[in-house]
């Protein structure tokens, strides 16, 4: 029984508290080291912060989180002290509360609907959520009983966050399930997109081994669709396949010089920079020779991973954007924090070719942009500013202008049909054109958000339980 309840909370006097500082790495420091920018609450802090919660009945924070988190159930066990209880409740629903509590957009989703914060600033229930599942996991996270296993085998293709969540999903059923990695090590995105100034890896690790514990097993560089195919998989005994394999295929900028040494697709720039060569492929081993002069191309939250991993080398940072800031699409606080970090902003500025010096890339030939019409994303057009052009030198450039699905299990999957965006087609619970193959995520979306791969992965996860009971009783 609570000690405090809803109806007891004095809604007014919850206004007036002072929210606690998060504490927070001071820019200066930050960009000589990887560590994460929040250092998190204390426990104490993070009651007081969980008192701001007014617990109205409504709960809108609930209806705009993906997972829906009972966020005033679990606010209010923390505000009690009882943060295990807490963990509990934001575990019901969400299966990698550490890492949404860290990534998820909360100014867009939660806390944007926060009734706090209409008046004042909004519960920070990303960073509490963050606070109780570190403090689980500290403690010991419990490992659920399993049911009796149903003896149905099930193939996930990618560990990153979709992956992850239906594994986990179909070991609660009773599934048996082996996941397959095209990279050295676990996570997918999360491991090999997300900086560690961002998501330490330890909460990948964290959640891999708790995966193992409930029987999963991995598989590393295994790419599905070349080293096996989906049929093989099939013929090898597995009952239903799940792509998870999301959208890790940068896109180009179609620009002359683009092949230039010193010219790095995102992904491969950030993974050299944020992992042990060991954690990587034979190809991608080598260190990068950054230089002096970084120019990032784009303005999505995975630019300024870029922009902000360029900076801990030492390096000077030019982020060149074709809109303005208003139009760009990551979280603002990425933006902020890069401001602070140091890195400048050229907007309305796009590269219109790139300028050599032996082989490697010397400078980048930008034209200014201004905006015009709305285009079909319904942002307003870059339209080119005759006359405008100059360059800026880069002894480094990287493009980050969004990612794309890979072809290769199109082409090696008869029957797996792709929408018109190019991701694998599929209805609400994650059905492909092909019975027994279902997808979820990034490789049905596009790149998206975690939180959205880990709400369409629970769905798809339902809808494989499903398909493996039935095939089941019409044996
Ligand atoms: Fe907010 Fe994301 Fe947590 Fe949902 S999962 S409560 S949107 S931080």
């Amino acid at each position: 029984m609570s000690e405090v309840t809803k109806t007891q909370v004095d809604r007014k006097a919850r206004l007036k508290i002072p929210p606690p500082p998060v504490p927070k790495q001071d820019p200066k420091q930050r960009v000589k080291n990887w560590q994460e920018v929040y250092l998190g609450y204390d426990l104490p802090a993070a009651r007081i912060e969980a008192t701001r919660c007014i617990q109205c009945p409504a709960a809108p924070c609930q209806k705009a989180c993906p997972l829906h988190n009972d966020i005033p159930g679990a606010l209010l066990k923390l505000e009690e002290g009882d943060v295990m209880g807490a963990a509990e409740v934001f575990r019901a629903t969400n299966p990698a509360p550490d890492m949404c509590g860290r990534l998820c957009p909360q100014e867009s989703l939660c806390e944007g609907d926060c009734v706090v914060g209409k008046v004042a600033i909004p519960v920070a229930i990303g960073k509490l959520e963050a606070f109780i599942a570190d403090q689980q996991q500290a403690a010991g996270r419990p490992i659920p009983e399993l049911p009796t296993p149903t003896g149905k085998r099930v193939a996930v293709v990618g560990s990153g966050p979709a992956g992850l969540a239906v594994a986990e999903q179909l070991a609660l059923r009773g599934h048996g399930v082996k996941v397959f990695e095209a990279w050295p090590r676990p996570g997918g995105v999360l491991r090999y997109g997300i900086p560690d100034f961002k998501m330490d890896k330890r909460h990948v690790d964290d959640q891999v081994e708790h995966l193992r514990r409930l029987g999963i097993q991995f598989v590393f560089n295994v790419r599905v669709g070349y080293d096996v195919t989906i049929d093989a998989l099939f013929a090898e005994g597995f009952d239903a396949v799940f792509l998870g394999q999301g959208a890790g295929q940068g896109n180009r900028l179609n620009v002359p010089g683009e092949e230039l040494a010193g010219i790095h697709m995102a992904t491969e720039f950030l993974v050299r920079l944020n992992l042990p060569p060991e954690e990587l492929p034979d190809h991608l081993r080598e260190p990068l020779a950054i230089g002096k002069r970084v120019v990032v191309v784009g303005g999505g939250d995975t630019a300024m991973d870029c922009v902000r991993s360029a900076v801990r080398t030492g390096a000077e940072v030019v982020c060149a954007y074709r809109r303005t800031e208003a139009e760009m699409g990551g979280r603002e606080e990425e933006r902020r924090h890069a401001h602070e970090e140091g890195v400048r902003f050229h907007y309305l500025t796009a590269p219109i070719r790139f300028v050599a010096d032996g082989g490697r890339v010397q400078a980048v030939r930008f034209q200014r942009m201004e905006l015009g019409e709305p285009d079909e994303s319904g942002r307003p057009k870059p339209v080119p500013v005759i006359g405008s052009e100059f360059e800026e030198s880069a002894d480094t450039v990287v493009i980050a202008i969004g990612y794309k699905v890979e072809k290769l299990l199109f082409q090696t999957t008869p029957g797996l049909e792709a929408s018109e965006w190019g991701t694998v087609a599929a209805d609400e619970g994650g059905q492909t054109s092909r019975e027994g193959i279902f997808a979820a995520g990034d490789s049905v979306r596009g790149a998206d958000l975690v939180v959205t791969a880990l709400a369409d992965a629970k769905r798809a996860a339902e809808a494989i339980d499903r398909y493996l009971r039935e095939e089941t009783a019409a044996a």
